[in-house]
């Protein structure tokens, strides 16, 4: 049974027509029937029954819940809720139980949401399709034997497979967008600082965002809304838009909207189904009445380099953490101090953690730092001009997501640098802070996988940038 909209949900449960524990036990009935998928980590039943309970009974005696009241939701693994496990889907942190929330989370929760369960995930985030997690591959709801992207599979395919209205992922470099086009669901990416990352197993500060896996912009919009803006726990954050992000009433007036779609990732290395369906979309959204034109952006081919120096060193750091002591895992062979570092981090990460651990250390190394990470950051701000300047002529960006559509699990597993190519088109925005989302478009002609558009706006635009996708979401057909 498909869900209603987000806000219908919340409303009616509000009104008492239908009960949270209805929608907990409907969410954790499609759990059960779609574990092949492997999609989840921990089940919450107990606590999201509980939970249930009492908003039922608020209800019951007349109190208002909220704007999510009973809405069930799935996080990410690395998104921490209070007293439940939170691995990361990394042997590292097997067995951490958190014994506080993510801002996030507490913010879903204080109007009303419902966690009902943990999703897989690439270790750390690190990956485009869950192999890399430490426990099992995620399988994509279309075709068991494809990836469903990463590293937000876990709750992409959730989404998809209906175990909940919504899922909140984590962004660094792609990780929502490119599952959410594998899967064939909406992803957001917000704006850089807009969304706390207080409470989540940090990846890279510099480009970590928290946003929604849904099956429309509407609800995307609406559950950001909850979400989105300043918290004191978090130092990078800001001031949400003071008109907010519920659709309707924002709405996009089509004929005059300037959009630009991406020369450069248009030519070389795109498989021809996607080019077919992005230029099938570009042409849905002219017949709708909008300026669609190419647009250069010439250092973007730069971006996926810049991307694994920076991000890897921005890891190396952030990893540096997990040393055994502090958090779970901790290796009982040590004869003292360094060697227990060094066996727990030995036997704990996995190969893509220790992979990025040595590339990051390397390039923030003396004698290194100048050729490597320096050069990156320069060329990162270039990026940020050159999306500054198109971004005065043009309202928004279009574009793949990803090169490809869903990849048969193990056809990328033993090669990192095919992997990485994956994210060509998916970093450049996070880089930048800009916001991006994923809606699907037409599927795939030879296989059938979804495809998704990939929206850019400039920074803070996220209201504009969900007011347009909505149209888009309208205009494109399949
Ligand atoms: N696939 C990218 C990477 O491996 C994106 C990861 C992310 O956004 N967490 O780095």
């Amino acid at each position: 049974m498909s869900w209603d909209p987000i806000a219908k949900i919340a409303n009616d449960v509000q009104a008492s027509t239908i009960k949270a524990i209805d929608l907990v036990e409907q969410s954790l009935a499609a759990i059960e029937k779609h574990k092949e998928y492997q999609a989840i980590i921990t089940v919450m039943a107990e606590q999201a029954r509980s939970r249930a309970k009492v908003i039922d009974e608020k209800v019951a005696n007349g109190v208002k819940v909220g704007r999510l009241a009973g809405v069930p939701f799935i996080a990410k693994d690395n998104i921490l809720v209070r007293e439940t496990e939170a691995t990361a889907s990394s042997n590292m942190l097997k067995g951490f139980v958190p014994p506080y929330q993510s801002t996030i989370v507490e913010r879903l929760e204080a109007e009303g949401a419902i966690c009902v369960a943990k999703a897989n995930q690439d270790a750390f985030g690190h990956g485009a399709s869950t192999e890399n997690s430490d426990f099992f591959v995620t399988k994509n709801p279309h075709d068991k034997t494809r990836v469903p992207g990463g590293s937000s599979g876990g709750p992409a395919a959730a989404v998809v497979l209906e175990m909940a209205p919504f899922a909140i992922g984590t962004d660094t470099g792609g990780s929502i967008r490119q599952p959410a086009s594998y899967v064939g669901c909406v992803g957001l990416r917000p704006t850089y600082g807009l969304t706390s990352r207080s409470g989540v197993v940090a990846m890279a500060s510099s480009t970590d965002t928290i946003g929604p896996l849904t099956m429309s912009v509407e609800d995307a919009a609406y559950v950001l809304d909850v979400y989105a803006g300043k918290d004191e726990l978090d130092g990078t954050t800001i001031d949400r838009d003071p008109q907010g992000y519920v659709l309707p009433p924002i709405t996009r007036h089509l004929p005059t909207t300037k959009v630009g779609i991406i020369k450069e990732w248009m030519g070389e290395g795109l498989d021809d189904d996607v080019r077919k369906s992005i230029e099938k979309a570009a042409a849905d959204l002219r017949a709708a009445g909008a300026s669609v034109e190419e647009v250069s952006l010439p250092s973007l081919p730069l971006a996926l380099a810049v991307y694994y120096i920076l991000i890897p060193a921005e890891v190396s750091s952030n990893l540096a953490r997990h040393d055994g002591q502090r958090y779970q895992f901790s290796a009982e062979s040590g004869k003292n101090l360094t060697e227990s570092y060094t066996h727990s981090r030995a036997k704990g990460f996995g190969r893509e953690a220790k992979r990025r651990i040595m590339i990051g250390t390397y390039v923030l190394s003396s004698g290194y730092y100048d050729a490597y990470y320096k050069k990156a950051q320069t060329v990162r701000t270039k990026l940020i001009n050159e999306f500054n300047a198109v971004f005065e002529k043009y309202d928004f960006l279009i574009g793949p997501v990803a090169p490809n559509a869903a990849f048969k699990i193990g056809e990328n597993a033993d090669d990192p640098l095919k992997m990485y190519l994956v994210d060509m088109m998916t970093v450049a925005p996070a880089l930048v802070g800009v916001p991006a989302i994923s809606i699907p478009v037409q599927p795939s002609g030879t296989t059938g996988m979804p495809i998704g558009l990939q929206i850019i706006a400039a920074q803070r635009q996220d209201r504009e940038l969900l007011a347009f996708a909505a149209a888009a979401e309208e205009a494109i057909h399949e």
